[in-house]
């Protein structure tokens, strides 16, 4: 195989997802060598959505924006995965509310 490419062209679809306020100074092409280092995105779908991973991970294991993939929770989701986290985080909280009055009746009897 002959198809090699210049390291600046490589990978054009997430050097547009880079994250443009969080990553300081520096850029895509000039971080393509070094690409474990972990980097801020943000999605091309949606500008709300930011996460952190390495330039080598989103290249060689074409991973895309964890949230429009369904593999996490963003500010405005609107996958049952919202639902499920927020009534998780309610069970959290009933539980929270529940062992501190099982230990409260249990040091009390
Ligand atoms: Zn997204």
């Amino acid at each position: 195989m002959s198809g090699r490419r210049r390291s600046a062209g490589a990978a054009p679809e997430i050097a547009r997802e880079w994250h443009p306020t969080r990553n300081g100074d520096r850029r895509p092409g000039k971080l393509y060598k070094h690409s474990l280092v972990r980097v801020w995105w943000q999605c091309a779908v949606d500008p709300l959505h930011a996460w952190e991973n390495t330039i080598a991970a989103r290249v060689k294991q074409g991973t895309g924006c964890p949230y429009c993939g369904g593999r996490a929770a963003g500010p405005n989701t609107r996958l049952p995965a919202l639902k499920k986290s927020a009534v998780l985080s309610l069970l959290l909280q009933m539980d929270k509310i529940d062992i501190a009055q099982l230990k409260e009746a249990h040091e009390k009897s």
